[in-house]
């Protein structure tokens, strides 16, 4: 029982110094960097697209205006003298409408103007929060693998200290010990407390406790625990 007492102390001072690893900032650091990472790399990916669609929409409300343009130059060309004064009121609405179109296309192509340059803007924001991210993410990386190279050691030397208890531990205990902490039950092996459970607190039958006298444990039927006389 003693051994096992020993063997289960190593084991908490084991997953203490994996927790300290697993759970340091240094790791949620980095963890964070690259999520931010990969957000910044599908966010870019969408600007891309999008600065794609908003330069062809340009260049299609360019032509359209190269268009309009050429219409109007090809409408004043013509010769006054040469024409009625119905062909010249023709001429004058025509010239109308196209004026009006143009106004429009330009418009929209300013508007379209300023979209493609925030476009721009936010791209290049999500770039340099991306340097940054990387910098940060290689800063962490350091410490944590600093971290790791100091913890590892200690880890290895409770992993060792433990192979050699097992030796000395009932091979039925240590059993019951890995599957029950496999069920996720920690601490396994809990002293008696006042006739209770030192697990779950639940009061013990005289019978159990009997029990207990003579084999020196019992399994607790509401925890699962291994319970033991102190
Ligand atoms: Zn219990």
């Amino acid at each position: 029982m003693e051994n096992i007492l020993k063997y289960q102390e190593l084991d908490l001072k084991l997953q203490q110094l994996e927790k300290s690893v697993a759970s340091s900032k240094e790791k949620s650091v980095m963890n964070q960097m690259i999520s931010y990472v990969k957000d910044a790399q599908n966010k870019s990916m969408e600007l891309e697209h999008k600065a794609k669609k908003m330069m062809e929409e340009y260049l299609l409300l360019k032509k359209e205006y190269d268009k309009n343009i050429l219409t109007i130059k090809q409408l004043t060309a013509k010769n006054s003298s040469e024409l009625s004064t119905d062909e010249m009121d023709e001429i004058f609405n025509q010239i109308n409408i196209v004026s009006s179109n143009l106004y429009m296309i330009e418009r929209n192509l300013n508007i379209q103007l300023v979209n493609i340059k925030n476009i721009l803007k936010e791209f290049e924001q999500t770039k340099n929060g991306v340097i940054k991210a990387r910098e940060k993410h290689k800063e962490s990386k350091q410490k944590y693998e600093q971290l790791v190279s100091e913890i590892n050691p200690k880890i290895e030397a409770v992993k060792k200290e433990m192979e050699k208890l097992e030796k000395g531990i009932e091979p039925k205990i240590l059993t019951k010990y890995k599957s029950a902490k496999h069920d996720n039950i920690f601490p396994v092996f809990v002293p008696l407390n006042n006739g209770n459970c030192g697990g779950c607190r639940m009061a013990l039958p005289m019978g159990k406790l009997d029990k207990l006298k003579s084999d020196g444990y019992i399994v607790c039927e509401q925890c699962g625990r291994v319970i033991y006389q102190k």
